[in-house]
């Protein structure tokens, strides 16, 4: 059904719920909220995101298959311990996407390059639910968001569609890069590139080591990390190691008396990791203590072969924070140069800019807060943005298993089956995790819940009315690690 309005502009009402991206969290997103026949716009010709526009095809999971799994929809080999390739990866998400009949839904090809609010309120300041302090319902019976989308068959031609409900699934990494900044005549401009040869700065950044260089010392090594991060973090009884939103005297106490432990944790895994890489060698050693790119899910695997091709010379590292270009390469903190053809910059993405690029004010400017971070309420919905929902933008250890518990919590939510708090307390639900987080780790604008993830799933378990202790005996709750299994429909687990 397609409607006109006054204007020039034709309005598809196609669905109530739209979804932005089909990436994991967008396909996750679809199947949960499938009850809604939702239409999910995909700008390029696939599914998979990351894992299909991948720059390097050596690019590996870096979460075992165990933990990186739908509840419903078990890895093939989901006890093989190797790291599955980015194309196994993509393989896995279309098996799930085929069998839960989720592609129907997906508009290949199109992107949504603007997005404008029509709700009741229609003006500039924040809509009446929002000040009255109650969230309100998330389909309303009327169009709250219109969506334009430009189709690659026809660039010029853009097609608004209006939804009720809109779920933001458009990823932190892809389409606008982070460019570092430089000192005034010192940019890429100067640079005179010349033609493309092997030499290549590949970071400048010191970012964490958790894994070794050779294929086979690259899995064994990156097996025993696994295996102290799994002490660390994954049975329900090592929670008390880390602080949390919300908990109690008794459990502040017991968090502060066991900080020594905390902290002889992660200086055993430095040692270890230190002991078993050429980090002080290379330069590479982080300053940082590991327990801060742990809370700030800063853990890599590096590609094969990393360090025999630094023992060969052909990978150079020089640490510098701050370095710019000069005529014929780039120019480091301490004056010296290097003379280059080719610069690769691995600065990252702007992800929030990305979002901030498609939504319009008022909410733009609230995306982001004073701490730099997007105050999303179970990492999920902004309490000052009606009908929209994010999925995919704060991070845990295992972003596949917290897209889809966050999907399922939402699907309950557009279903009426629970009420959010009021917009203050969810602000300040939020606040609480920013302190957590800001205590925790100096990286917290990477906005990441690793350390009270299972808190995390707890809090959305008991809003949908589920279980937060989910395996049954007390036994398992102190032993075994917690993944996505546990989080299966709740009728499954009675
Ligand atoms: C190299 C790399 C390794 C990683 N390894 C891990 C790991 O081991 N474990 C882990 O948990 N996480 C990992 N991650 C994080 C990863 O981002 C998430 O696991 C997850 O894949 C993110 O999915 P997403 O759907 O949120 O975003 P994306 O995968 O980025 O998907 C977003 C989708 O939205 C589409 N899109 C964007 N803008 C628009 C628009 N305007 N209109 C329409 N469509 C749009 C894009 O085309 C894309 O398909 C890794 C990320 C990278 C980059």
């Amino acid at each position: 059904m397609a409607t006109a309005d006054n204007q020039t502009r034709l309005i598809h009402s196609v669905s109530k719920v739209g979804i932005i991206g089909a990436g994991i969290s967008g396909i996750a997103a679809a199947k949960q909220l499938s009850g809604h026949s939702p239409v999910v716009f995909e700008a390029t010709d696939s599914i998979g995101g990351v894992w299909k526009h991948c720059s390097y095809n050596c690019t590996k999971l870096q979460t075992p298959r165990c933990d990186f799994e739908f509840s419903d929809y078990p890895w093939a080999e989901r006890d093989n311990s190797s790291f599955p390739s980015h194309l196994e990866v993509l393989d896995y998400l279309y098996g799930y996407a085929t069998h839960f009949d989720v592609l129907k839904y997906v508009k290949f090809e199109s992107r949504v390059v603007e997005i404008r609010y029509v709700g009741n309120d229609q003006t500039t300041q924040l809509p009446v639910s929002v000040k009255s302090g109650q969230y309100g319902n998330l389909l309303t019976g009327h169009p709250v968001w219109e969506v334009a989308v430009q189709t690659s068959g026809d660039p010029n031609i853009i097609q608004w569609y209006a939804f009720e409900f809109i779920v933001i699934c458009i990823g932190k990494y892809g389409d606008i890069p982070r460019m570092p900044s430089f000192p005034r005549n010192k940019g890429q401009e100067v640079f005179k590139a010349k033609s493309c040869t092997p030499w290549i700065i590949l970071s400048l950044t010191t970012k964490p080591l958790v894994s070794s260089s050779r294929a086979r010392k690259l899995q064994l090594l990156a097996t025993r990390s696994q295996a102290l991060i799994w002490l660390w973090s994954a049975p329900r009884q090592t929670k008390f190691l880390h602080e949390r939103p919300n908990q109690s005297l008794f459990r502040a106490l017991l968090c502060l008396l066991s900080s020594p432990m905390r902290m002889a944790i992660s200086k055993f895994i430095e040692s270890y990791l230190v002991w078993k890489l050429p980090l002080v060698k290379y330069g590479l050693k982080p300053d940082h203590p590991f327990v801060e790119d742990y809370a700030s899910c800063q853990m890599a695997i590096l590609p094969e072969s990393f360090f025999a091709e630094a023992e060969k010379g052909k990978i150079l590292f020089k640490r510098s924070p701050k370095w710019w270009f000069w005529n014929g390469g780039i120019e480091f903190e301490d004056n010296t140069k290097l003379e280059v053809d080719v610069v690769l910059l691995a600065t990252g993405y702007e992800g929030k800019k990305k979002l901030q690029s498609v939504l319009p004010e008022p909410f733009r400017s609230l995306l982001v807060d004073s701490s730099g971070t997007m105050p999303l309420y179970r990492g999920t919905i902004h309490p000052l943005i009606p009908n929209m929902a994010f999925v995919g933008f704060i991070e845990s250890v295992s972003n596949l298993h917290t897209a889809e518990l966050r999907s399922k919590w939402l699907a309950r939510l557009v279903d009426n089956e629970f009420k959010l708090p009021t917009v203050q307390e969810m602000l300040d639900q939020i606040s609480r995790e920013m302190e957590v987080m800001k205590k925790t780790t100096r990286f917290y604008k990477r906005h990441c819940i690793s350390t009270f993830s299972i808190n995390h799933s707890d809090e959305i378990c008991e809003e949908m009315g589920w279980k937060s202790w989910r395996k049954g005996n007390w036994f398992s709750e102190a032993f075994s690690p917690y993944n996505s299994r546990d989080y299966c429909e709740e009728e499954n687990n009675n």
